[in-house]
């Protein structure tokens, strides 16, 4: 189709999805936003690595053709709008993206943009890999324990946005069907705020069959359904009801449960097999702290799904490292996971960690994992070698503090090196 202000390259084809399968041409076209404040700095950085890491691995016979689209500050400047209409057309034409952070304006009414996009594009599965690289600065005594991808249902719970601000007739309304017709409970029912928590069987369902694909995919040994249940008996609990449900409906025959494994197997996990389990939320970020290496996969609801990422994200170097990927059926937005940190704007300076990593995230999503293997392993040697940006400088003895740019250099660099061990 025609945009206005962006252009489909010609030297690119389009992603397709059919029949449940991604068709990906070898010059597929791939869309991406800089995003606001540090955004251009580490976009451009990411660009560098991914297009060498695609060169190298595949010896030039594939190439990412790279659309750019706006959303955010940079929308505003083009477009006179932070989210155009334009924008969403050409997401969905091109299927799989990537984005640097946005400004969200404070106030006016705004939805966030982060929010809107993964609405409006119903990318309902938030994944989050979360894992140590050595010598990355971290809290954990043994920060190498921690191995899981977390997936959080994106378009539920008490993001809905079904919500009625305290002292309106829309809330009293609701708060007096509930009392009247329900014979619900208030502590005070004047001037009370009042959110709706829905969590459905199919919501669920479309998570859960994510996060277990991704096991057998992945060759991950357990998939933990982390829930509040014990509350929240109809949401919550449904979650994890549904959770092992759909893992017995679709993928009996390579799932068994937690008890069935111990009942039936000793407790020790046959080979083929994925565990199924579940632990209440609460307990679990304790458990991530102090057995991490017990899990694996994590699918969860929203809002626990949310505290989860970043809570785990710290105990192995934090935001300026976490990647995340916003994935629905075949379309695809994967972005850095971190804000603009406005203050370091345009000045080379900020870890691209989270951006790079989800562009790997991207790579592997789209079926090149050697590409980003490369990646992935002459990151590892970089930071073996203790060239890094400031964030890690300052809590690593003797780092060699580098730009974001010559970051990237480095990486670059090293790719041969661990392409071909001496
Ligand atoms: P932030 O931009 O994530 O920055 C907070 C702090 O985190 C920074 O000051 C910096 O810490 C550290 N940091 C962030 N990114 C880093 C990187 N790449 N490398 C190294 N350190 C990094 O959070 P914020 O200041 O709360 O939010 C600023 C704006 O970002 C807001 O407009 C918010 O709406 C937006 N936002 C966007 C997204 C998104 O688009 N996905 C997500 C969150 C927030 P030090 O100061 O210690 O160096």
């Amino acid at each position: 189709m025609a945009y206005q202000h962006v252009t489909l390259p010609k030297d690119g084809e389009k992603i397709r999805y059919e029949n449940g399968k991604l068709i990906v041409p070898d010059h597929p076209i791939l869309g991406y936003f800089e995003g606001d404040g540090i955004g251009p700095d580490i976009t451009r950085a990411s660009l560098r690595i991914w297009d060498a890491a695609v060169e190298k691995a595949y010896g030039g016979q594939r190439k990412v053709a790279w659309m750019q689209l706006y959303a955010g500050e940079q929308a505003y400047n083009v477009y006179g709008d932070y989210f155009p209409k334009e924008t969403l057309e050409a997401l969905r034409e091109v299927v799989v993206s990537i984005k640097g952070p946005l400004t969200t304006p404070v106030g006016g009414g705004f939805r966030s943009l982060n929010v809107a996009l993964r609405l409006e594009l119903d990318l309902y599965a938030c994944v989050r890999p979360v894992r140590h690289y050595p010598n990355v600065p971290s809290p954990l005594r043994e920060p190498d324990k921690v191995d899981v991808v977390i997936f959080r249902e994106n378009t539920e719970d008490v993001y809905s946005g079904i919500e009625y601000k305290a002292g309106t007739p829309e809330a009293q309304k609701v708060i007096d069907f509930l009392q009247k017709e329900m014979g619900a409970k208030f502590l005070s029912d004047v001037n009370c705020g009042v959110g709706i928590k829905p969590i459905s069987e199919f919501g669920t369902k479309r998570l859960v069959r994510k996060a277990i694909q991704y096991a057998i995919d992945y060759d991950r040994k357990s998939v933990t359904f982390v829930h509040k249940g014990n509350i929240q008996k109809f949401t919550e609990g449904a979650f994890r009801n549904w959770g092992y449900e759909l893992g017995k409906e679709e993928f009996g025959d390579v799932t068994i449960t937690e008890d069935e494994l111990w009942s039936q197997y000793g407790g020790k996990q046959p080979a083929g097999k994925i565990v199924l389990k579940d632990r209440i939320a609460d307990i679990m970020f304790q458990m991530m702290l102090l057995r991490p290496d017990e899990f694996d996969v994590i699918a969860t609801s929203n809002l626990n799904g949310d505290y989860l990422s970043d809570a785990i994200a710290a105990e192995v170097g934090g935001v300026g490292i976490a990647p995340g990927g916003n994935i629905g059926d075949g379309l695809a937005v994967f972005e850095a996971t971190h804000g603009t940190a406005p203050k370091y704007t345009n000045q080379d300076k900020v870890n691209p960690g989270s951006l790079l990593f989800s562009g790997v995230m991207m790579l592997e999503y789209i079926g090149w994992r050697e590409a980003a293997n490369l990646i992935t392993a002459a990151y590892t040697e970089t930071v073996k070698d203790k060239i890094v940006t400031y964030d890690f400088a300052r809590q690593m003895a003797g780092a060699t503090e580098v730009r974001t740019s010559e970051f990237a250099t480095a990486i670059i660099e090293r790719m041969d090196r661990v392409r071909q061990p001496a």
